[in-house]
């Protein structure tokens, strides 16, 4: 363990996630990282001193994936460089801490005539090597989760030794989607695109023709797309409804530095996400309103994805409203898409019986991924994203774990599943109909982690649930 590390450890530290703000824990040591020496020291320092690591990017997951009760954290946020892109074969080498739009500023500055296919659309502190963990998806269209965009990695396994791992090795079927558990990634090797712009087409739609129209849209060459719901469950389009927007490359030289072009300020932003809050049918109106006014503007593919994300934003909303401590929480749904309709209903029921309080939803598109062992996207699905205001009470987590329970049921009634990432509320038989190589996974993880070096709550709470 080099000094300057050792001397830039936090002892005692308590760290939680950013969103639902649910996953405190303390840690015994906290070490921000700066370079693979760093990672190999820490690891061999947790392994000296029986500690287990919990590796952290932008800590957005909230199962707590990325935290370790009296263990070491691993923050990655300082392990943040480009390294390198190849222009030839459109290949970007980057530091697994950097964070999304760190990667897509930086290379645009340096001019690439590259850019990347998708990162996570709810929010751009995310880190490749999060994203790599929870192996996340966009809105693209016809196509699998961000498997298929990673070329290689370089990974720290669990005795200290860096590897590189390439598909069709076994370790990347489990680092990718692995959570952190089958070692630190360090670098990521990305596949891009040529950079390209698109136009955006909005419209509304209706749940009943969505699975059509967009599989109509992809099949025009629209290569990004997704269905923003209406959220007042006090109207008869309460999760029927929804603003479809998709977007189509232009030909030929566009400018995307129009002075007209219509976003929204931050000001504004808030102001809706108040609106969610206390009054969903004017937020869901404004929203669609502002989005219609959209229609036709172009984006560049990179910086179309980007999205605002207001970092402890909830508190200030709790303030302004006087609101007891809330935050958001995040579930994903899938479903095979001939189900969706049949599928939003049963929610739709669940939501208004349980008096659900939704801020947000959204639906897109999958194409199954046959790459990582522990796939969520199994099969070709439709996604459906629901963000739950879930009170901090007692009362508040109890009723909404209840209700994420419930809504898992409900996919699986329709042959469907669940996403890992957002919470632990699944159950033993959620996770045998679900994730039928879960057994497996831990079964690996055992195999070559065999000192369980890799931790998180995450992992023990599943572990445990595989130990009965
Ligand atoms: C508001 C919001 C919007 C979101 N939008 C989307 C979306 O559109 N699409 C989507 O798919 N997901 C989305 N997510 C989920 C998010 O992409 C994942 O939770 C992702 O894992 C977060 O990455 P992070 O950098 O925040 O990592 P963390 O939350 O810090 O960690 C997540 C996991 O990755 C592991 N990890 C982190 N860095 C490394 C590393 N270098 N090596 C090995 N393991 C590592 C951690 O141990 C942990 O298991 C969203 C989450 C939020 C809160």
């Amino acid at each position: 363990m080099t000094i300057a590390i050792l001397r830039a450890a936090a002892t005692g530290r308590v760290v939680g996630d950013v969103h639902s703000g649910l996953h405190s824990v303390v840690h015994r040591k906290v070490i921000k990282v700066g370079s693979v020496e760093d990672v190999v020291s820490a690891v061999e320092y947790a392994g000296v001193n029986g500690l287990g690591v919990a590796i952290a990017g932008g800590r957005h997951a909230m199962g707590g994936q990325q935290l370790v009760h009296q263990g070491l954290l691993l923050d990655m946020t300082g392990l943040n460089r480009v390294l390198y892109i190849d222009e030839e074969r459109g290949l970007l080498k980057v530091e697994a801490g950097i964070m999304w739009d760190d990667l897509i500023g930086s290379m645009n500055r340096s001019g690439s005539s590259w850019s990347i296919i998708q990162k996570p659309t709810g929010a751009d502190r995310i880190s490749v090597g999060g994203s790599v963990s929870a192996n996340i998806h966009g809105r693209v269209l016809g196509r699998g989760p961000f498997v298929n965009d990673i070329e290689s990695l370089e990974v720290v396994d669990a005795r200290g030794c860096l590897r590189k791992v390439c598909r069709g090795d076994e370790l990347f079927s489990y680092v990718v989607g692995g959570y952190g558990l089958f070692g630190i990634v360090v670098t990521v090797t990305l596949r891009l695109q040529r950079k390209h712009y698109l136009r955006r087409r909005v419209r509304t739609a209706s749940l009943a023709d969505l699975v059509d129209a967009m599989q109509a849209l992809l099949e025009e060459g629209h290569e990004y797309g997704d269905f923003q719901f209406n959220i007042d469950s006090h109207s008869p389009q309460f999760l029927i409804e929804g603003i479809l927007a998709s977007y189509e490359p232009v030909d030929g030289a566009v400018s995307v530095q129009d002075p007209g072009r219509k976003v929204l300020s931050e000001a504004q932003w808030k102001e809706l996400l108040a609106l969610a809050h206390t009054d969903k049918g004017e937020a869901f109106r404004r929203y669609l309103n502002h989005y219609l006014t959209t229609e036709g503007q172009v984006y560049a593919c990179d910086t179309m994805q980007y999205s605002t994300y207001l970092d402890g934003y909830h508190r200030e909303l709790d303030e302004k409203l006087g609101t007891a401590r809330g935050t958001e929480v995040i579930t994903e749904l899938y479903v095979p898409p001939e189900r969706l309709p049949l599928f939003m209903d049963d929610c739709r029921g669940l939501f208004l019986e349980e008096d659900a309080d939704l801020i947000y939803g959204t639906i897109r598109m999958i194409r199954a991924d046959h790459t990582t062992y522990l796939a969520w996207a199994k099969e070709d699905f439709a996604c459906v994203i629901f963000n739950l205001h879930t009170e901090h009470s007692a009362e508040g987590q109890f009723k909404n774990a209840s209700i994420f329970r419930q809504l898992i049921k409900i996919a699986r009634k329709h042959h469907g599943s669940f996403y890992l990432t957002y919470h632990r509320y699944a159950d033993r038989e959620d996770l045998d109909a679900c994730y039928p190589r879960f057994a497996g996974f831990l079964k690996k993880k055992q195999e070559l982690d065999s000192e369980e070096l890799f931790q998180s709550q995450w992992y023990r709470y599943y572990r445990d649930l595989y130990r009965d």
